[in-house]
């Protein structure tokens, strides 16, 4: 894989944007759990989100791969990875709407989403996150519409959101009854919870949403009463592969926070970064970032061509991706000693901003569980994967 000329330019200039714009203060709104929304709108402005959405709806008419070029270099300038774990949520509503909304519904609520409002999908109820299927949220039939009822906890940019994609379910569909829909943060019925305290990812603001006989009319019905799951399906690729993205951005700027320190950090009269322990921590830094990003880009392949492994390979990627990234979250702090230890020294933010990967978008366990069950399940005689593997010449 490689970007063309254009894609690398847009790179260089959302990560150079990020670096001028986002960058600065990143450290004190991490400690205030603040996120700052005028940062979000000049994000807006500055072309990011058209990219891969049709003119007709907002956009500048560019495919995924121009759209994940910028995205790199927002991860990569930003230094903020709070922001950026926003901004894979908000990109996971619009690829939602750009793979299954109608023409009525992406006319409607693209132009928003690429102009500046938030977006959050809701997923996680307070009874669980893991067991999707068994979410109780629920819409009751009634004037041609719904009325939405239930909690939502735990949702990404919750707080500040202004549309919604809610997962609920349409109990008189019968078994077949998992439904998605939207919903505006303004609507009656609709009470947002405070930001909650994080460990890390704290200038993303996360929170729960409550919704009692939310009005939901029929066009704001994504993909169909029932579709649900299937729908939720490239969703949740989508968004495993981003945090692969973002993992490897984030280990870039980690190895150069670490070679800094390793090449003037003196032990034994020598620079740490001599010593043999030291260069294998850096060495797994190195092969987690190009198993993440490289697993990430055969994800999107796989997407774009409707790869029947797809959600296994999303699995891979967040598997990978997310254990690799705490990993070398520890080893960073390791590496600096007690400067690492310290929480004014930025050290720290990695690992606790990492540890967030292994949960959101679906846990280590899940993604466990997803890849033996992509591994395990009955597979058709004429399965490429079947095919003896030639033997070597
Ligand atoms: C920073 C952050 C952002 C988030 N953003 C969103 C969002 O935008 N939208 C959204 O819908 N949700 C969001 N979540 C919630 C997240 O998706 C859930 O936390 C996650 O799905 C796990 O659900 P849970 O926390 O309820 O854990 P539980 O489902 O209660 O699971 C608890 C533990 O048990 C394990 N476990 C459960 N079942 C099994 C099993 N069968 N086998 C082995 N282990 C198992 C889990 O892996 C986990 O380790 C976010 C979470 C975080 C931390």
């Amino acid at each position: 894989m490689q970007w063309t000329p254009d894609q690398r330019r847009r790179r260089r200039h959302f990560h150079d944007f990020a670096a001028r714009v986002i960058a600065p203060g990143s450290a004190g709104r991490d400690r205030a759990a603040a996120f700052d929304r005028s940062l979000w709108q000049a994000l807006a402005d500055e072309g990011f989100w058209a990219a891969r959405v049709p003119a007709e709806y907002g956009g500048s008419g560019g495919d995924l791969w121009d759209f994940l070029a910028g995205f790199e270099g927002l991860a990569l300038g930003a230094d903020d990875c709070g922001f950026v774990l926003s901004a894979v949520a908000h990109a996971g509503f619009i690829q939602l709407l750009l793979d299954h909304g109608t023409h009525e519904q992406r006319a409607d609520l693209l132009p928003r989403l690429v102009g500046g409002a938030v977006g959050a999908t809701a997923a996680t109820e307070p009874g669980g996150g893991s067991h999707v299927a068994a979410i109780t949220t629920s819409a009751v039939r009634r004037d041609g519409g719904y009325l939405l009822s239930g909690s939502k906890s735990h949702i990404t940019n919750a707080p500040v959101a202004d549309l919604m994609l809610i997962v609920g379910r349409v109990p008189e569909a019968g078994g077949h009854d998992i439904t998605l829909f939207v919903i505006d943060a303004g609507q009656p019925g609709v009470e947002r919870g405070k930001a909650e305290e994080l460990l890390g990812q704290r200038t993303s603001p996360t929170g729960a949403i409550e919704m009692d006989h939310v009005p939901v009319g029929p066009d704001r019905v994504i993909a169909g009463v029932g579709q649900g799951l299937e729908t939720l399906y490239s969703f949740l690729a989508f968004d495993r592969l981003m945090y692969g993205v973002v993992a490897a951005t984030q280990l870039e700027n980690m190895i150069d926070l670490a070679r800094r320190h390793v090449t003037t950090r003196r032990a034994f009269g020598a620079p740490l970064a001599e010593h043999q322990f030291i260069q294998d921590k850096l060495v797994d830094m190195k092969v987690t970032l190009e198993a993440s990003r490289h697993l990430a880009y055969a994800t999107v392949a796989a997407l774009l061509r409707d790869d029947p492994d797809l959600g296994s390979l999303a699995s891979c990627t967040k598997l990978t991706a997310s254990e690799g990234l705490v990993r070398a979250g520890t080893e960073l702090i390791q590496i600096f000693g007690h400067l690492g230890f310290r929480t004014d020294q930025g050290v720290e933010r990695y690992l606790r901003d990492a540890v967030a990967f292994r949960i959101a978008g679906g846990t280590t366990e899940m993604q466990k569980k997803n890849i033996i069950k992509f591994l395990l399940r009955p597979r058709p005689a004429s399965d490429p994967a079947r095919e003896p593997v030639p033997a070597p010449s």
